[in-house]
C-alpha cells in the first residue's frame, strides 16, 4: 500500500470511527445474527489474488457488522460493561503501526520502561505499597494462572524440574469462595492439580467468603495430610460485585504461612473513588493482586493489570533464556519475557499510559463515580417498583433484580413459585434485549435466576439506564403464553409442546 493510498483509508476510517463512536443507535446493541449467517456469506478458500482496501472495508460493513455485538455501545449492560475510549483507540492504532514485540528490554526499551511508570501510576490509584512489581497480561484469567503457578513454586519444592506427576507428594489445595471465578478452576485445572484441588469457602448472607469457613477449611486439610498452597479473595465478584473481606483473609493467610491472590479484576478501579477506596482494604498485605484497566478504566481490550510482592517466584516458574536471546544487558534491565509463559507480548502500556494521562485521576474518578450514582439509581427505582425486586445489595455498579408481578408478591417461597418467576424473567430478558437498544444478561443468585445490569461504559448516561428501565417495564408487564419454552424468543411466541 503506498502512503498515499494508507493515508486516505486511514482518514476514511477515522473518519467512521469518529461516528461509530458517537452514534448509539445506528445498531442493535445486541448482534441478530443467527449460527453460521456470517460464516455463509464469506468465501471457504482463500483468495488467489489481492483486493483493494476499499472492497475489503465494504465487506466489513455489510456482512460483518451485522455480526458485532456492540460492546461500546452505551446500551451494553451485560455482563461487565466496558469502554474503548478514544484516546485508548487511538493509542491502538500506534501500538499497530509500532508492531513492538516487548519480549527482552531491547527490542523495545521504551515498552519495558512505559509498562513500568504506567504501572506503578495504577499502583499508587490503587493504594498498593511500593513493594509490588508490576507486570501486564492480556486477562485476568492468565494474570490469576501465574499468580497460583508462583504459589505453586514457593510451596512445592522442585515442582519447575520435577513436576507434580509420577511423585509421592501430598494434594495441595487453593481456596476461594462459593463465588469466585471460573478463571480460578482453570487456572488449577492447568497448573495440574485437578479441579479437586480448589476448595469453595461458603459465604456469608452478602455473598462474601467467610474467613471462620476458611480457618476451618485450611485445618481440616492439614489434618489429613492436604498443603494449604493458595488462597484466592475476590473484589468485585462477578455476579453480585460482593468484596471478600481481604484484612480478615489476610489474617489467616498471614498465620498459615499460604499465599494470598487477590481478584480485582473488576473492582479495584472503585479504589480510585474515595468513598469506594474500603474495597482495597488490606489488598495491600496480600502477595499478589490482579485488576482489569480493560474491565471498569476505560482501556480497549485486553490490559490486565498484574502485582505480585514476590515476583522472584514468578520469575522462578518461568524465567528461561535460551542462547538466541541472551543480552549483555540482561544484569540491568528487566526482561518482560521472564515474568510469564508468554515470550512475545504486544505493547499495551501505551494504551494504558495514554488513558491514564487523557483523563487524569480526576476525570477517571469522575465518570467511575457516576456509574456507581447511575447503579443506585436504577436500584432506586426497582425497590421502589411494585413490579421487581432486588436480589443483591449494590456496592459498585451493577444491580441484580428480577420481575415479579403484583399476583405473585405475596406467594410463598416455594420452588414452583421461583421456577415461574424464572421462566417470566428468561422471558423479560429475552424481550428487552431484543429491542436492541439495550443489552443486559443474567446470573443465578441462590439458585434463582436473576436479571443483572452493569453500568461501566463510558458513554452510558442516565438516559441509557432510565431507557433501559422502561424497557424492563414493558416486558414485565407483557403478557405470558402459558407453556413458555425455557430461552424462548420472548414474551407472545408459542413454546413447543
Ligand atoms: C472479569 C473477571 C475475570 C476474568 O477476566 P478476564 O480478563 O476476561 O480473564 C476474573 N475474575 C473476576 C472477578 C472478573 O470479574
Amino acid at each position: 500500500m503506498t502512503p498515499e493510498e494508507f493515508r486516505r483509508h486511514g482518514h476514511d476510517l477515522v473518519d467512521w470511527i469518529a461516528s461509530y463512536l458517537s452514534q448509539d443507535d445506528r445498531y442493535p446493541v445486541l448482534s441478530r445474527s443467527r449460527p453460521g449467517e456470517i460464516r455463509a456469506q464469506l468465501p471457504v478458500a482463500p483468495p488467489q489474488s489481492g483486493a483493494p482496501f476499499d472492497a475489503i472495508f465494504a465487506d466489513f460493513e455489510r456482512i460483518l457488522l451485522p455480526g458485532i455485538t456492540h460492546w461500546n455501545h452505551p446500551g451494553f449492560f451485560a455482563y461487565f460493561a466496558i469502554s474503548g475510549s478514544a484516546p485508548g483507540v487511538l493509542a491502538e492504532l500506534l501500538i499497530g503501526a509500532l508492531n513492538v514485540q516487548a519480549m527482552l528490554w531491547r527490542t523495545s526499551p521504551a515498552a519495558t520502561e512505559l509498562e513500568e511508570v504506567a504501572l506503578g501510576w495504577l499502583r499508587q490509584l490503587l493504594g498498593l505499597p511500593a513493594a509490588f512489581e508490576g507486570v501486564i497480561y492480556d486477562t485476568a484469567s492468565v494474570a490469576s494462572l501465574h499468580a497460583l503457578a508462583a504459589a505453586r513454586e514457593a510451596a512445592v519444592p522442585d515442582v519447575r524440574r520435577a513436576g507434580l506427576a509420577g511423585r509421592d507428594l501430598p494434594p495441595c489445595r487453593v481456596y476461594a469462595s462459593e463465588q469466585a471465578h471460573s478463571s480460578i478452576d482453570k487456572a488449577v485445572m492447568t497448573l495440574g492439580l485437578g479441579q479437586r484441588a480448589l476448595r469453595h469457602i461458603e459465604v456469608d448472607g452478602r455473598f462474601r467468603m467467610r474467613p471462620a469457613a476458611l480457618q476451618d477449611a485450611i485445618a481440616d486439610d492439614r489434618a489429613n495430610g492436604r498443603t494449604p498452597l493458595a488462597v484466592v479473595a475476590t473484589v468485585g465478584t462477578t455476579s453480585t460485585t460482593s468484596v471478600d473481606p481481604v484484612p480478615e483473609i489476610a489474617d489467616v493467610c498471614a498465620s498459615e504461612g499460604v499465599w494470598l491472590h487477590v481478584d480485582a479484576a473488576y473492582a479495584g478501579a472503585a479504589a480510585l473513588v474515595p468513598e469506594t477506596a474500603g474495597v482495597m482494604d488490606g489488598c495491600g498485605r496480600a502477595d499478589s493482586l490482579v485488576t482489569n484497566p480493560h474491565k471498569w478504566l476505560y482501556t480497549p481490550f485486553d490490559l490486565s493489570a498484574f502485582y505480585c510482592r514476590r515476583m522472584d517466584m514468578v520469575r522462578a516458574a518461568f524465567a528461561l533464556t535460551p542462547d538466541y536471546l541472551s543480552t549483555p544487558e540482561a544484569g540491568q534491565v528487566r526482561n518482560l519475557m521472564d515474568t510469564g509463559v508468554q515470550l512475545g507480548r504486544r505493547f499495551r502500556a501505551l494504551k494504558l499510559w495514554a488513558v491514564l494521562r487523557y483523563f487524569g485521576a480526576s476525570g477517571l474518578q469522575k465518570r467511575l463515580a457516576e456509574h456507581m450514582r447511575l447503579a443506585r439509581l436504577f436500584a432506586g427505582w426497582v425497590d421502589a417498583s411494585e413490579q421487581f425486586e432486588r436480589l443483591a445489595p449494590v456496592p459498585l455498579g451493577v444491580v441484580c433484580f428480577r420481575a415479579r408481578p403484583a399476583h405473585l408478591a405475596d406467594a410463598p417461597e416455594t420452588p414452583a413459585v421461583d421456577e415461574r418467576l424464572d421462566l417470566l424473567n428468561e422471558q423479560v430478558l429475552e424481550t428487552v434485549n431484543a429491542s436492541g437498544e439495550v443489552f443486559l444478561s443474567h446470573t443465578r443468585i441462590a439458585g434463582r435466576f436473576a436479571l443483572r445490569l452493569a453500568v461501566g461504559h463510558i458513554r452510558t448516561t442516565e438516559r441509557h439506564v432510565a431507557r433501559a428501565w422502561e424497557l424492563l417495564q414493558e416486558a414485565a408487564a407483557l403478557p405470558k403464553p402459558r407453556t413458555a419454552r425455557r430461552g424462548g424468543r420472548g414474551a407472545g411466541q408459542r413454546g413447543p409442546r
